[in-house]
């Protein structure tokens, strides 16, 4: 009767998690997929503990307990300018769970056979690998690592060699008896780890999108893996359900960044042929043209056509609400105001469209770059607020450059361009943009929050009667 009852209830759990990733992929029903995830999870829970024969009811309980007010005051605290490490980092914690679970099973000796016992190879691998490759992503997307490529000679030999030897240890550990096989399994653990860290310690800054999504996808056959260990369901559907949506939001950035999916798999891709990226922060010479608050309000009051690229400094200067507010003040002036949404603008997919969601803009003026570069040379005024990688026009020119290849925003055919960042310094890929020598690109430094609460009083102090 209860194990009628707990594959009802995964039943319903799985199909709950089937609507959340339903739900997620469109902003307006985001929301509600985000709840029937939690509803999901919240049934997956209850129903896991009340149909399972448990040693340790309450050690299982402090656990929740402890672990949920940990992850509710992470949610509840994380900066939006950090939730790409942090999802990193939760990822991290799956390969290591992945991990502890496959030892434990092992060592508690409940069931032998070969089967199982690669099973339980398979889950530590793909868990070990998670588990170094995320930590890395972390460090790297934190700052604490550099963002540049670690290209070893011979790193796919390498791979290779790992993968091989980790095979060797794995038929060796099917062969064991017992429990004799943990050493094996130890070992194989510390190669795959080995791999994980290395896999990503090659990919360079401005590829670091696809690995984030790589690493959800590889975090999905993780827990998988662990179903079929565990003989549970729910976490084989699951676990396939964020592997499958992992791998198709990679192929769906790769195919962004006109990149190569097999590259970013087996490590060091986008840098054979670019030089790695320079360090952050060098400020090029060269001719700029510098602009004014006052001079940007007199041509976006004038303009007919606006076009607003937000990129990642629009989140670290938290300027998005303003962003909406100047929105609606030219809109109500009868300007034709849009959005263009770089696939891998900020440092998460779909950073900006979260920003922008949370501070009210309507949905239809999002659009994503496919849908509006073409308009570009139509537009009179491009606001560029903290974005840069995404709108160098070297990643279509410098073949040299490790960004080329890249579709960017061709914000430099437009009439009048206008620049917000704080100096020249680079983004986050490393490479000077050159841009900001164009004919139509008008620098305007300083904080985009500042620039954006200027540009706000100035349009509202001349606001036309009516206006928002
Ligand atoms: P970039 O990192 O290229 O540029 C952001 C710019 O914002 C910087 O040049 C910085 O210049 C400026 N900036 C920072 N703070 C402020 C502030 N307070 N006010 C004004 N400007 C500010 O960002 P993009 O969005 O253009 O491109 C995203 C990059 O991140 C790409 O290289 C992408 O590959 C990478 N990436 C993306 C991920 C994703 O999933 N979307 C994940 C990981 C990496 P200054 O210091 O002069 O102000």
């Amino acid at each position: 009767m209860e194990i009628a009852l707990r594959t009802v209830a995964y039943l319903a759990a799985a199909i709950l998690f089937i609507l959340s990733l339903r739900g997620l992929s469109s902003q307006e029903t985001a929301r509600k997929g985000n709840t029937n995830g939690v509803l999901g999870m919240a049934v997956a829970i209850v129903a896991t503990l009340t149909c399972s024969e448990l040693d340790s009811f309450a050690g299982i309980l402090i656990a929740l307990v402890v672990g949920g007010t940990i992850g509710a005051r992470m949610a509840a605290t994380v900066a939006m300018t950090a939730m790409p490490q942090l999802v990193a980092l939760l990822h991290s914690f799956v390969g290591l769970a992945a991990v502890l679970v496959g030892f434990a099973t092992y060592l508690a000796g409940v069931k032998a056979g070969s089967v199982f016992e690669i099973e339980i190879f398979v889950d530590v691998f793909i868990g070990a690998i998670t588990l170094t490759g995320s930590v890395l992503a972390y460090l790297k997307l934190k700052g604490s690592v550099s963002g540049k490529p670690l290209l070893l000679p011979g790193r796919h030999l390498l791979n290779l060699a790992i993968v091989a030897l980790s095979l060797g240890l794995g038929y060796l550990f099917v062969q064991a008896d017992g429990t004799d096989g943990v050493w094996t399994l130890l070992g194989m653990s510390l190669l795959a780890g080995v791999l994980g860290a290395h896999l990503v310690a090659a990919i360079g800054g401005a590829d670091m999108p696809v690995v984030v999504s790589m690493l959800n996808s590889y975090s999905g056959w993780t827990a998988s893996a662990a179903g079929f260990m565990l003989g549970n369901d729910l976490l084989i559907v699951t676990g396939a359900l964020v592997g499958s949506s992992g791998a198709i939001l990679s192929i769906i950035m790769c195919r962004a960044m006109n990149r190569s999916i097999w590259h970013v798999i087996f490590g060091g891709f986008g840098t054979e042929g670019g030089a790695p990226a320079a360090a952050t922060a060098t400020q090029p010479e060269g001719e700029i043209q510098e602009t004014s608050v006052e001079e940007v309000v007199g041509r976006l009051t004038a303009a007919k056509n606006i076009v607003i690229v937000p990129g990642y400094g629009m989140a670290v200067a938290r300027a998005q609400h303003k962003v909406h507010e100047m929105t609606e003040l030219l809109r109500a002036r009868g300007a034709n105001v849009r959005f263009a949404i770089h696939p891998v603008a900020g440092r998460l997919p779909g950073h900006m469209n979260v920003l922008l969601a949370e501070a009210n803009v309507p949905y239809d003026i999002v659009l994503e770059m496919d849908e509006i570069n073409d308009d570009l040379p139509d537009t009179d005024v491009v606001l560029v607020i903290g974005a840069n990688d995404i709108v160098n026009p070297s990643a279509e020119t410098d073949e040299t450059s490790p960004i080329y290849g890249m579709p960017v925003l061709q914000v430099w055919t437009s009439e009048f361009v206008v620049i917000m960042k704080r100096s020249r310094a680079t983004g986050y890929a490393g490479v000077d943009n050159p841009l900001f020598y164009e004919d139509a690109a008008h620098m305007l430094f300083g904080d985009a929050g500042s620039s954006m609460d200027g540009i706000v009083a100035a349009l509202r102090s001349d606001a036309p009667v009516g206006a928002a």
